[in-house]
């Protein structure tokens, strides 16, 4: 599979941020899997896609992680739908969250439960991360498959709930993406809902040594926040040495094939 990224930020970049001509910026959290399946349409979608001069064309489905704002949009769900007749997969509390537009057409994903999406098999686990809003909702993290190679996509959510790890221990990843939203200050009380850049090191470092991820298996952190991470130069500088990449827009790679 390949990933492209559309954005890697969290929901602390604003406008400001993109309507710069220069500078490091990141746009709001979404990726691309090969050039069909879309994670998230956040509000900033399309201005990615046209900077980075990456096709949405060929989009059939979204898989959405939650409703926040930063990854959530309804008109951008709205526009893919009319166009290319895009369908939105979610967890069955959010396909039938009042918020998704009429005219599109839903695929639920219940929690542990495999479901073919197109050519992938996507099962979503659920993440400790809240949405607050007067309607039944539910955060997830996805194990996508396709084609011999499983990735896990874990944006947002902190760490693991010991009932998801108890599932996703006994598979076996050629490629972990994880919210890495937070730098390493101290007693902050979100990290209920998004990890730290400690948190990721620790969650690779346990995951790699129950082979649920191979030594040579990618691993991602993205979701990073503007003005509560290190600055994207010295996370490269703490986290290559561990082999872990830091994602930044427009940036793609191809999941290499693993080994048990
Ligand atoms: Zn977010
Ligand atoms: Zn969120």
């Amino acid at each position: 599979m390949k990933l492209t990224f559309l954005g890697t930020g969290a929901a602390d970049w604003t406008e400001e941020d993109w309507n710069q001509s220069e500078g490091f910026f990141r746009y709001l959290t979404s990726a691309l899997v090969d050039d069909d399946l879309l994670i998230d349409c956040g509000p900033t979608v399309f201005s990615a896609a046209e900077k980075y001069g990456v096709s949405l064309g060929g989009v059939r489905y979204v898989l959405s992680t939650h409703l926040h704002r930063d990854h959530y949009h309804a008109p951008t769900l709205s526009a893919l739908a009319e166009k290319q007749g895009v369908r939105y997969c979610s967890t069955k509390e959010n396909a039938s969250a009042p918020v998704i537009p009429s005219n599109v057409e839903t695929i639920s994903l219940p929690l542990y439960e495999k479901v073919q999406v197109g050519d992938y098999t996507i099962t979503a686990t659920p993440a400790s991360h809240l949405v607050r809003s007067d309607y039944p909702n539910q955060a997830a993290h996805y194990v996508i498959e396709k084609a011999g190679q499983t990735i896990f996509w874990g944006c947002d959510g902190c760490w693991l709930s010991c009932e998801a790890w108890n599932y996703l221990r006994y598979l076996h990843f050629d490629a972990a993406i994880f919210d890495a939203t937070f730098n390493d200050d101290e007693g902050r009380q979100e990290l209920f809902e998004h990890n730290s850049i400690y948190m990721v090191e620790q969650l690779v470092k346990i995951w790699r040594s129950g082979n649920v991820l191979s030594e040579n298996g990618l691993v991602i952190a993205n979701h990073i926040a503007k003005n509560v991470n290190y600055s994207h130069e010295v996370l490269l500088s703490r986290l290559t040495p561990q082999n872990i990449m830091v994602a930044y827009d427009g940036m793609t790679v191809v999941v290499p094939h693993t080994v048990d």
